[in-house]
């Protein structure tokens, strides 16, 4: 299965959603085991591998995010739980 955050090879997943996930005590040569965490934090909303479909691009497309992507990407999801911004469209991811 690949990792539905990292989209690199992973044995282990979340239960409770049924997704292929990396966790911190089984790191790989791939990742650092936060793929779990990321996952279930809302502030990564629109940044994991799975969310290619929300980017209307191809899983082939997919790139970790810089750190300044997450950043601006924290920003706007704050923005969005404050009523600033009423919509998070994938023009803004
Ligand atoms: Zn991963
Ligand atoms: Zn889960």
């Amino acid at each position: 299965m690949n990792c539905a955050v990292c989209n690199n090879l992973t044995f282990t997943g979340c239960d409770i959603c049924s997704v292929a996930l990396h966790f911190p005590n089984r790191r790989s040569e791939t990742s650092d085991g936060n793929c779990v965490t990321y996952y279930h934090d809302h502030l990564y909303f629109g940044l994991a591998a799975y969310d290619y479909k929300l980017r209307g691009l191809p899983k082939k497309d997919w790139v970790e995010p810089a750190p300044a992507i997450f950043n601006a990407n924290v920003v706007l999801i704050k923005e969005y739980d404050a009523g600033v911004v009423s919509s998070v469209s994938s023009s803004t991811l």
